[in-house]
């Protein structure tokens, strides 16, 4: 016989897919229809007009859906099945829309919660929430209108005939939300078979508020850690009603029908005010809808203008092998914000700092200069990457303590590189942006550990590597979950001798073509001669890098490394002014061509 299921929304929705695909995975038949609230969904499971119901319950990136939770409390719901789905958030448009024209976007609020970084890239744009994803794309379907656009899967613009106009909207890719599928309390076995996996597979959820004394929560946490219980959720929200009362929402490993499982919870009572099973429920058949490769290429954009310096047209064959660096994923360019710096969003970021660290003197001296001057970060190498083994090889943790006394004084976060996988962790900690040098561009596992930390990563050009090569180091990172890389061209080698290396400038707008990732310009490695970073710092603002990074010394002539392309502190001066006059490259684009 048929199962029957009921979701919030109509077609189009996300949690339409997740219990379509649920009873898929399942090898069932079922007929699925729509109930305009989540509390009608968990109404309509009670009085048996559906078998089961869907409702979310948590998302990686907005958190718990408290109402998905209390519902199945207050009506003493059976959660049979958790499904653990990608969220693919999409920019839909009326066909031959374009991303510039959006004026009016409309959202589930929880979506609109998951895309705010992509929104407020859009100027002037009114974000308008609405009770679903399908209705959002239906909206924009019948207004016909190029201003509208919804936010949905790609299943949505095709059922409604939307075009796309940006992909990967939501703050971070791995945008998954827990949905949990449930029946009623008297429910017939077929329906609560439909979970049924071994305890080992199975999650259970509750709820409790504690008691008003000192070491509760110590204690219930004891309790689960001495019955061996894995938790993997613990949010707190206001109970409502109860200012500054707290709920707590728990998810463990395990199934209430086990002893050590029914113990603790038995054991909780002592020490909470309220306490409710959800209950537990089936983890194993989660169906996990994978990244798609087909990502975006559908993007619409005005192919007259070159207003963003981009156009997908242009975009290599190769771009599909890092679909999540290409500019693409990200249309409007991507802003990492650093501290109170943000790299990325029109400002030039100066970054200005000693090769290496050598003292707390020489590194608090440096600091004090270049912000004085006008820089915003500082940088400094504590672990050096050197050509020969007796130079001067840093200095180590010591330096990375000094570093970051120089930031604090000054207020600027601070970039240092790692150069193993032993120190990313350690270093991540001290230091804001962790560098990862020319010689270890292709270093992929040091990649693959930078790509898991939380600082933003500056990814430098390795010597010989070629722009595809950088942006596939790039795309390890960005595959591992850090969002946020910030590359930096330091010249190449090249036949030529007279520079250190051959600065490659025209990286720049190649790179700000096919990724949506800032591009800073490191003159002091590229050039390898104090006179000549100067010119080519004004060339890089003009150009449309979105930053520099600059070595500066005390004392360039005792430098322990890198003193002929040291500046001194008045050279730096002298830098800061000259740039004051140059607007920058998006400035300068904004200049409308002259008439023939
Ligand atoms: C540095 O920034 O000091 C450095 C060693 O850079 P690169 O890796 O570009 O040589
Ligand atoms: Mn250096």
């Amino acid at each position: 016989m048929a199962f029957t299921g009921v979701y919030q929304g109509i077609d189009g929705a996300h949690s339409k897919l997740v219990l379509d695909s649920f009873f898929k995975t399942k090898g069932e038949a079922a007929k699925t229809s729509g109930a305009s609230t989540f509390r009608q969904v968990a109404i309509d499971v009670l009085n048996a007009k559906a078998d089961v119901g869907v409702l979310p319950i948590d998302n990686a990136i907005a958190g718990t859906v408290r109402e998905g939770y209390d519902l199945l409390a207050e009506y003493e719901l059976v959660p049979i099945a958790e499904v653990d789905w990608r969220m693919d958030q999409r920019l839909l448009g009326v066909q031959g829309a374009l991303v510039e024209d959006i004026r009016e976007v409309e959202g589930h609020p929880l979506i609109l919660e998951e895309c705010g970084r992509f929104l407020g890239t859009l100027a002037g744009v009114r974000v308008i929430p609405v009770e679903d994803t399908g209705v959002a794309a239906r909206d924009v379907a019948r207004a016909g209108d190029k201003t509208h656009a919804a936010i949905g899967p790609p299943e949505a613009g095709k059922i409604y005939g939307l075009a796309e106009l940006a992909a990967n909207i939501a703050d971070h890719p791995e945008n998954y939300t827990r949905f949990i599928i449930f029946a009623a309390p008297n429910a017939r076995e077929e329906v609560l078979r439909l979970g049924g996996a071994t305890p080992e597979h199975r999650k259970t959820s509750i709820l409790l508020s504690t008691l008003h004394e000192a070491g509760s929560l110590a204690r219930c946490m004891d309790i689960l850690a001495e019955a061996k219980i894995n938790l993997s959720k613990l949010e707190s929200k206001p109970k409502l009603g109860k200012a500054w009362e707290y709920l707590f929402y728990l998810d463990f490993e395990g199934d209430v029908r086990e002893p050590r499982v029914a113990d603790a919870i038995a054991k909780l009572q002592a020490y909470t005010q309220t306490l409710h099973v959800v209950g537990s429920y089936d983890t194993h058949n989660a169906t996990q809808q994978g990244i798609r490769d087909d990502a975006p290429p559908t993007i619409n954009i005005d192919r007259t203008s070159s207003s963003n310096g981009w156009n997908p047209e242009l975009m290599p064959a190769s771009a599909k092998h890092w679909p999540k660096a290409a500019r693409t994923a990200h249309p409007a360019g991507s802003h990492i914000r650093v501290g109170p710096v943000v790299v990325g969003d029109g400002e030039f970021v100066i970054v200005g700092g000693p090769c290496a660290v050598e003292s707390r003197d020489q590194v608090i001296e440096t600091a004090k200069a270049v912000h004085d001057a006008g820089a915003v970060m500082l940088r400094g190498g504590v672990f050096k990457p050197r050509s020969n083994p007796y130079s001067f090889q840093g200095m180590g943790w010591e330096g990375a303590e000094y570093l970051a006394e120089a930031g604090r004084v000054t207020g600027m976060p601070t970039i240092s590189e790692v150069m193993s996988i032993d120190q990313v962790e350690g270093m991540a900690r001290y230091i804001d942006v962790l560098q990862i040098g020319a010689r270890n561009m292709q270093n992929f596992d040091l990649l693959k550990a930078v790509g898991r930390v939380n600082n933003p990563i500056l990814l430098k050009r390795g010597m010989s590597a070629s722009i595809e090569e950088w942006i596939a180091a790039a795309e390890y990172i960005l595959a591992e979950g850090n969002p946020n890389v910030i590359l930096c061209e330091r010249g190449i080698r090249t036949f030529e001798t007279s520079t250190r290396n051959t600065l490659d400038l025209s990286a720049v707008p190649v790179i700000r073509e096919r990724t949506h990732l800032p591009i800073m310009i490191d003159p002091s490695h590229g050039v390898g001669v104090r006179r000549w970073v100067r010119p080519l710092c004004r060339a890089a603002k003009a150009l449309g890098a979105h930053g520099l990074l600059i070595e500066v010394h005390p004392n360039p002539a005792e430098a322990k490394c890198d003193g002929d392309q040291s500046l001194t502190f008045a050279d730096f001066r002298t830098i800061m002014r000259d740039l004051s006059m140059i607007p920058t490259g998006d400035e300068l684009e904004r200049v409308p061509a002259a008439a023939e």
